[in-house]
């Protein structure tokens, strides 16, 4: 059709959770097994879900702990939020409920359009269970999936959830 909406995606999370493979296996369909992300970069690409073409910016951020992962450019503007921990890192997994709290603060609402995300399920030293990032998901009123950027295991999906968990709350249809 002749619909087309601008939908932008912020992925956040934790050093080295995978945000960048995740995003480049998205958009140019391959793995870079070492990526130096240092810089903030906005990735475009046309996703047809239920329909409709939308106009998605994707932002792969930079940030490095929980101070700095999030800032207030990242609550301006946004429709939706990929959060990523990494299945082989309690510590990042920890990190998405304080990212989570921070956006919340800086929308002033306690309901954004979200998907958790448990990446890099290709390797064998998970420390993070799935029931256990589908609960904090649960709590949070958010999408969850589990992927591999490695594998091309889910990673459309992420996306499609955001459009989804976007698309709940403000319709394309509607006038905004
Ligand atoms: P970022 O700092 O969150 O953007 O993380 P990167 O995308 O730079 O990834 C950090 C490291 O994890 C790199 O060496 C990647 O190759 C690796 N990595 C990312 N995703 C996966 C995955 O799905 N499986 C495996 N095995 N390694 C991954």
């Amino acid at each position: 059709g002749d619909i087309l909406k601008k939908r932008k995606i912020a992925v956040l999370g934790a050093r080295s959770v995978g945000k960048s493979s995740l995003v480049i296996q998205f958009i140019e369909n391959h793995f870079v097994e070492s990526y130096y992300p240092t810089i903030e970069a906005t990735f475009q690409k046309s996703v047809n879900y239920n329909g409709i073409e939308y106009d998605c910016d994707i932002i792969d951020t930079a940030g490095q702990d929980e101070y700095s992962i999030l800032n207030s450019k990242h609550a301006i503007g946004i429709h939706g939020y990929v959060l990523v921990y990494s299945v082989t890192s309690r510590n990042s997994f920890d990190m998405i409920q304080i990212v989570y709290d921070k956006i919340i603060s800086y929308c002033g609402t306690n309901d954004i359009p979200c998907v958790i995300v448990g990446s890099k399920t290709d390797l064998q030293t998970r420390q993070v269970k799935p029931n256990e990032g589908e609960d904090l998901a649960k709590v949070n009123k958010a999408a969850w999936v589990e992927t591999s950027a490695k594998n091309d295991v889910n990673v459309g999906k992420v996306f499609e959830l955001c459009l989804a968990e976007i698309e709940k709350r403000a319709p394309a249809g509607s006038n905004e």
